[in-house]
């Protein structure tokens, strides 16, 4: 089998009134590039990567695919991505395999993978070998900016969905408002349901001990991203100091990244990101690397994707996902997202 064509699709949206608000960054949202790769054989895959923000992005990450990196994986065989993945890394390294690069490099990656469990007509996960044949989920629904009584009501939402795990933002000015928001939002899902708490970067590593310490004492699950992600000594710090654990990794690239984090123990569950991590043979490489080091992986972001890779991790312990839309193929068992069943990664 042979890529014959690929199509590259920027989709670009008119940014939202009133947008999310993390401590870092407000998402407006901008969009998504798709690329669709097509065979000989007359069998095809799709990657998409998305944009939570940058107005440019999808036009940009458009013109890297289509100049720099299609002429890499055009007329080679998808049972060879892995060859391909590392020939985008090597071609990428002159101004950086970071950022865009990154981002294209994984839709591609995704798409071939998807060209593949397709052609095999199995799903990823079946091709791969899985571990579990479900993947406990979490919502991350309370965002910075919304009020007391809207963070209550969309948190109660999820529980009334059937997750057993709730993630919101924290970060705010004081360590007092912070403590506010976990208080409220504690009332609104009551004893049982995890509450995990994200900073996005926010603080300093001080802060950050002094803000875990008392997160730690409300019952928090984990203490997600409050320094800066490159900061490994702050992390080190932190780590060392609390009991709870700290999560990161959404912001990191590399395998070698991360594995500077785990042989620091910097780190206690690790969070890739499926556009910065390179896709699928990215994602299941940092997957493994942290169960080398016996540290869990919880996704960033969820989706079909992440749901076949996670399938397949020894360590899985969380999914990323939001409120479930309605008619989404998502399903929910005991607050675990069941795995996609059709070809690739579609759903069924
Ligand atoms: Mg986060």
């Amino acid at each position: 089998m042979k890529v014959t064509q690929i199509v590259v699709t920027a989709h670009r949206n008119p940014p939202v009134a009133n947008p999310k608000r993390d401590a870092l960054q407000s998402l407006p949202g901008s969009g998504s590039v798709t690329v669709t790769v097509h065979t000989d054989e007359g069998i095809s895959g799709v990657g998409e990567v998305s944009f939570g923000r940058i107005a440019g992005a999808p036009d940009a990450l458009a013109a890297v695919i289509e100049h720099e990196l299609k002429p890499i994986v055009f007329g080679t065989d998808p049972a060879y991505v892995r060859a391909t993945h590392q020939e985008m890394l090597r071609e990428t390294e002159y101004h950086g395999s970071f950022g865009l690069a990154m981002f294209g490099i994984a839709a591609l990656d995704t798409a071939l993978w998807d060209c593949l469990g397709r052609a095999r007509g199995v799903p990823c996960w079946q091709m791969w070998g899985a571990v579990h044949e479900r993947i406990p989920a979490y919502a991350m629904v309370g965002w910075l900016n919304y009020s007391d009584a809207e963070v209550q009501e969309i948190c109660a939402r999820a529980v009334a969905q059937g997750f057993h795990a709730v993630k919101i933002k924290v970060g705010f000015p004081t360590l007092a408002e912070d403590v506010h928001r976990i208080k409220v939002v504690r009332e609104a899902i009551g004893p049982d349901i995890r509450l995990m708490v994200d900073a996005n970067q926010s603080l300093r590593t001080a802060e950050a001990i002094r803000r875990g310490r008392v997160f730690q004492d409300l019952g928090c699950y984990w203490w997600e991203e409050p320094l800066p992600a490159d900061d490994i000594d702050g992390y080190a710090a932190l780590a060392a100091a609390l009991d709870i654990p700290v999560a990161t990794g959404e912001n990191l690239y590399t395998p070698y990244d991360f594995a500077c984090f785990l042989a620091r123990d910097a780190v206690d569950i690790i969070q890739p990101d499926l556009r910065r991590g390179g896709g699928p043979t990215g994602l299941l490489q940092l997957g493994l690397l942290a169960h080398a080091f016996r540290r869990p992986y919880a996704s960033h972001g969820g989706g079909p994707v992440q749901l076949n890779i996670m399938a397949c991790l020894p360590n899985a312990l969380y999914l990323e996902t939001g409120l479930i839309p309605p008619g989404s193929p998502l399903k929910l068992v005991d607050g675990c997202a069941l795995l996609p069943q059709g070809p690739g990664f579609s759903w069924a």
